[in-house]
């Protein structure tokens, strides 16, 4: 005798899946809508960070006073500050001066957009916790603000590197990382760029650069610090050969470093088992 599913069972089994379902795509619709959101209010922290950047580089207060443009110092009405709105609404250049806006706006939007949903999905699939998080977020944020300011003025100021060392302290404290790894990861990081710094009297890199590898060294440990440098290094060296070859700059122009460093940082930050992988390709894993 075999079992056949009586009618009130079959109906009770498809209802099951039914509300299952649509559970199901609650949450999905749910989690986009949040990761939207998320990305929204990180492109507009991306926004304000470029306004934190400019006004440090002429002395204002952030917090005070309407944003201006760059060219004209036209005074920018509220549509205009709308992340990416504005760029497409003012097809990329200021409404008064007809000036090219900075490519850095809608590109320092997404980045820092993608930062707040990729720090969000760690915390929440790699139990991560969402002060860690948070923290992850606030260091690029405020690597983001150094870019800038690096490229600009070829300067990493102390006050920027102290609140990178002081929520690095934090994070390692929350993730409990080990104080040999973090020891190793300042000796490689500091020590190297150092001897750099120095063999070259200053000429190749800067000792803000130097000083940027304590922070990067203390959150990333031994292997993360060998693998931002390399990193650093790559992508320094086929952007100078690009610049080189497109007559951009010439052997004696001077190209800061600090970026290279922080997009570095930012590859270990979205893909953690980066150095993981890099020490497997060296073949010392
Ligand atoms: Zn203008």
């Amino acid at each position: 005798m075999h079992l056949v599913p009586s009618s009130s069972g079959a109906i009770c089994f498809l209802i099951n899946e039914i509300v299952w379902h649509t559970v199901n795509s609650m949450f999905t619709v749910l989690a986009g809508l949040v990761g939207f959101f998320l990305f929204l209010l990180g492109s507009c922290i991306g926004s304000f960070l470029l306004v934190i950047a400019d006004r440090y580089i002429s002395h204002e207060n952030p917090f005070l006073g309407r944003s201006k443009c760059d060219y004209c110092n036209k005074q920018l009405v509220w549509y205009e500050l709308i992340p990416y709105i504005s760029f497409l609404i003012q097809r990329g250049r200021c409404s008064s001066c007809k000036k090219k806006l900075s490519a850095h706006y809608p590109l320092y939007e997404a980045l820092c957009g993608v930062f707040a949903v990729v720090f969000l999905q760690q915390a929440v699939l790699l139990g991560q916790g969402i002060f860690l998080a948070s923290a992850m977020f606030l260091v690029a944020c405020v690597l983001l603000i150094l870019i800038r300011i690096d490229l600009l003025l070829m300067l990493l100021p102390d006050g920027f590197i102290w609140v990178l060392i002081a929520v690095s302290c934090g994070i390692a404290g929350i993730a409990h990382a080990p104080f040999s790894d973090i020891a190793f990861g300042l000796l490689a990081g500091v020590g190297f760029l150092y001897v750099l710094w120095a063999g070259t009297g200053g000429a190749g890199i800067g000792f803000g650069d130097v000083k940027l590898m304590i922070p990067f060294g203390i959150l990333f440990g031994f292997r993360g610090t060998v693998t931002l440098l390399f990193l650093a290094f790559f992508i320094g060296g086929i952007v100078g050969i690009l610049l080189l070859s497109t007559k951009k700059a010439g052997a004696k122009t001077a190209i800061p470093f600090g970026p290279f460093l922080a997009i570095a940082a930012f590859a270990i930050m979205l893909i953690p088992d980066l150095p993981h992988r890099f020490f497997q390709l060296l073949g010392v894993e």
